[in-house]
């Protein structure tokens, strides 16, 4: 264990799951070198900030959190603070002047320098590291993982695409995967721990090619379910354009594979995806969409949507109503367009739709989404579904939160079930977001 100073870390995650995991190898990588986690924020003598530059309120969160870490050290004239990931990424050095808290700047690929990087804080000087390298996968890192049921396994970084409104490609930098052969080894260890669920996470995992023998997202998310059979496996995020038939097949032929896709499409125009430069028209999406429905019994689907991008008309918006209303996805992460500074939209286009009819766009959004999704669910009253228990339920500890392999959340009656257990459960209601349900008796 380390002397001198404080040497009680705490993490404070932003964004999104991608986010949660890179934390998981900081807190290894601190750990290694003799950190180790402090309970909260009011006792570490280092705190970082891991941060999500995609959504402006992101953003914002990061700087009230700043204003809250300023007063902590005020209380403790030792504490180090430093900010980790997109945000710093994208700001550079410019970071340390919206707080005069922060300490050390690290970006996604320079994780392994944390602890050089605090070592020199504490010799007096702020420090910044944020360089990008296409090599880093962090392999070889055993990422600390918080519960013991679901695990997310990172097995691609960064991202080639350049979609207009997206500032990842800035952040993370170029895709690169994982060698096949240590996603298989980390799934083997997760097996051997115990975990019940399995997420490979990428920016776009469907354009995951193993380095060494060229292997593609299908062949390794086929080899993670043979390695992990008693477990479920899910992955995120899918790119339309790169969703291939022989993904879809695998999906099929493998029952621990859930059948669950989410499948972002932004907008349901030709024009505003052109626009977004996304790489496929309506037509092709709604042509995938065909694809895994035919292939896929019971798959579900879920969206990302933006409304009021830059050029978005009445009938663009017209259009993505539509795709929701033929397309019934399950659910649907609906946003109002921000701009994000840098991003191919910020350098080339006028962020022209005003914010009240951004404002309006997206509430006819959720509100047709909304009503899909309870329909959806109303019709789920009376069937049987299969549900992986998570936790105790928000509301009773009499009761147990799980979810479908759909991705559905199910609350349900304990009858003496356990976090990880597969419960087959009888739907008894529903609401738009939750089904509710009782134990079939076996
Ligand atoms: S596919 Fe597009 S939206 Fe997704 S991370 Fe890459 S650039 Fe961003």
């Amino acid at each position: 264990m380390r002397t001198g100073g404080s040497d009680s870390f705490f993490i404070y995650t932003f964004g999104c799951q991608m986010n949660q995991a890179d934390s998981g190898i900081i807190s290894a990588l601190l750990q290694q070198e003799g950190y180790r986690p402090a309970e909260s924020d009011e006792t570490a003598g280092i705190i970082l900030l891991n941060t999500c530059a995609v959504r402006e309120n992101a953003v914002d969160r990061i700087e009230h959190y700043l204003q809250h870490l300023q007063g902590l050290k005020k209380r403790n004239k030792d504490l180090i603070v430093g900010v980790a990931g997109c945000v710093p990424q994208f700001q550079k050095e410019e970071m340390f002047s919206i707080s005069p808290a922060i300490d050390f700047l690290a970006g996604p690929d320079t994780y392994r320098s944390l602890p050089s990087l605090i070592e020199q804080v504490r010799s007096g000087a702020k420090q910044a590291s944020l360089e990008f390298n296409a090599a880093e996968t962090y392999e070889g890192i055993d990422p600390l993982r918080e519960g013991s049921i679901s695990a997310f396994v990172p097995v691609m970084r960064g991202c080639n695409n350049m979609c207009a409104f997206c500032v990842v490609p800035f952040t993370r930098g170029r895709e690169r995967s994982h060698p096949f052969s240590s996603v298989i080894g980390e799934v083997r260890k997760l097996v051997a721990s115990g975990y019940r669920e399995i997420t490979l996470l990428g920016q776009n995992v469907n354009s995951y090619r193993d380095a060494e023998e060229g292997r593609d997202f299908a062949a390794l998310l086929d080899a993670v379910s043979r390695e992990a059979p008693q477990a479920r496996v899910r992955f995120t995020t899918s790119h339309p354009k790169d969703i291939s038939e022989a993904l879809v097949q695998a999906i099929a032929a493998r029952p621990n594979i859930c059948n669950h896709i989410h499948l972002p499409v932004q907008s349901g125009s030709s024009r505003m995806l052109a626009l977004m430069n996304r790489g496929h028209t309506i037509e092709e999406y709604r042509e995938k969409i065909a694809l895994i429905r035919s292939v896929i019994s019971g798959v579900a689907l879920s969206t990302d949507i933006i409304a009021g991008f830059c050029g978005e008309r009445e009938e663009d918006h017209k259009m993505t109503l539509e795709l929701l209303a033929d397309v019934r996805f399950d659910s649907a992460f609906m946003f109002f367009y921000s701009t994000r500074p840098g991003t191919l939209a910020a350098r080339t286009f006028e962020d022209d739709v005003p914010e009240v009819v951004k404002k309006r766009r997206l509430q006819e959004i959720i509100d047709l989404q909304n009503s899909v999704s309870a329909e959806l669910y109303q019709q789920a009253i009376g069937s049987s579904v299969e549900v992986l228990a998570e936790s105790d339920s928000r509301r009773s500890s009499e009761q147990l939160m799980g979810r479908t392999p759909g991705n559905r959340v199910v609350v349900f009656d304990r009858k003496g079930f356990q976090p990880g257990d597969l419960v087959q459960v009888l739907i008894t209601s529903a609401t738009s977001a939750t089904l509710v349900g009782r134990p079939e008796e076996s």
